[in-house]
């Protein structure tokens, strides 16, 4: 379809795949709750960027994604958007139930910002949300987690922590079924593979994980054969 083609080199998005839905011109094309639509313009979110615009329908369709886009392009909400269709879909968790969504960030600040931009859609939407990172009390975060969380924002080492911990209870992915590691470039040149590598060993195969990077070299590349099912490859704005 040229039509399309034409639409998605004016965005500057390249794809490795024939079976990419279309990108999308205005939020309004993509299965969005109400509530969060009011929340798009109360936050000036006009329309989507290439990123967004691309990657949230692929998402939403259900397939594994890689999305590599430079740093501004805003790829939060690339993925925030499908992650809380994903998460509203889900029974409501028990206590003690883990959460739903996890993101992986390389970073307190990342983490936190990712945490912030998340927190302005999840109280609306009726959605808990919990941030664990290191540099902070331990025993705060693991309050927040025993509380309950539908979503967690954590960096990789602050969360094998808190689930090595002796209690149990504290919290467990068995309920995982969205899982994004974001900056996953940065993650992997700080040395954060094997925490990575264990998180992800605890969580269902069946899964979808998305996977955002502003470069994608050799490393990452591998990492993704093995975490990602049969991705989408989705490119805005060419390879940093
Ligand atoms: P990245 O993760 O790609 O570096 P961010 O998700 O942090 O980018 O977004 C960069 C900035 O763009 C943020 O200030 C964010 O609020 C803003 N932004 C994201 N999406 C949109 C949009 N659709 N319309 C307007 N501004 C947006
Ligand atoms: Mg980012």
């Amino acid at each position: 379809n040229t039509e399309v083609q034409d639409y998605r080199s004016e965005l500057g998005i390249k794809i490795n795949s024939k079976k990419c839905p279309k990108p999308i011109q205005l939020w309004a094309q993509v299965g969005l709750n109400e509530k969060i639509h009011l929340l798009l313009k109360k936050y000036q979110y006009e329309k989507p960027t290439p990123i967004q615009a691309q990657t949230v329908p692929a998402i939403m369709s259900g397939r594994d994604i890689i999305g590599i886009a430079k740093t501004g392009s805003g790829k939060t909400l690339a993925f925030l958007l499908p992650l809380f269709r994903h998460v509203l879909a889900q029974p409501k968790s028990a206590p003690g139930e883990g959460m739903i969504a996890l993101i992986m960030s390389p970073t307190r600040e990342l983490a936190l910002q990712i945490y912030a931009e998340c927190k302005k859609f999840s109280i609306i939407l009726g959605l808990r949300v919990a941030c664990v990172y290191g540099g902070a009390s331990i025993s705060e975060q693991i309050g927040d987690l025993k509380r309950g969380a539908d979503i967690v924002v954590c960096t990789p080492g602050r969360m094998i922590d808190i689930l090595c911990a002796n209690n149990k209870r504290i919290t467990n992915l068995k309920r995982v079924t969205f899982l994004v590691l974001d900056e996953a470039d940065r993650m992997f040149d700080m040395g954060f593979g094997p925490q990575i590598m264990c998180i992800i060993d605890n969580i269902r195969p069946d899964r979808q994980t998305i996977m955002f990077s502003a470069t994608f070299p050799p490393k990452v590349e591998n990492v993704a054969k093995k975490i990602l099912t049969r991705p989408l490859e989705i490119v805005a704005g060419g390879r940093s």
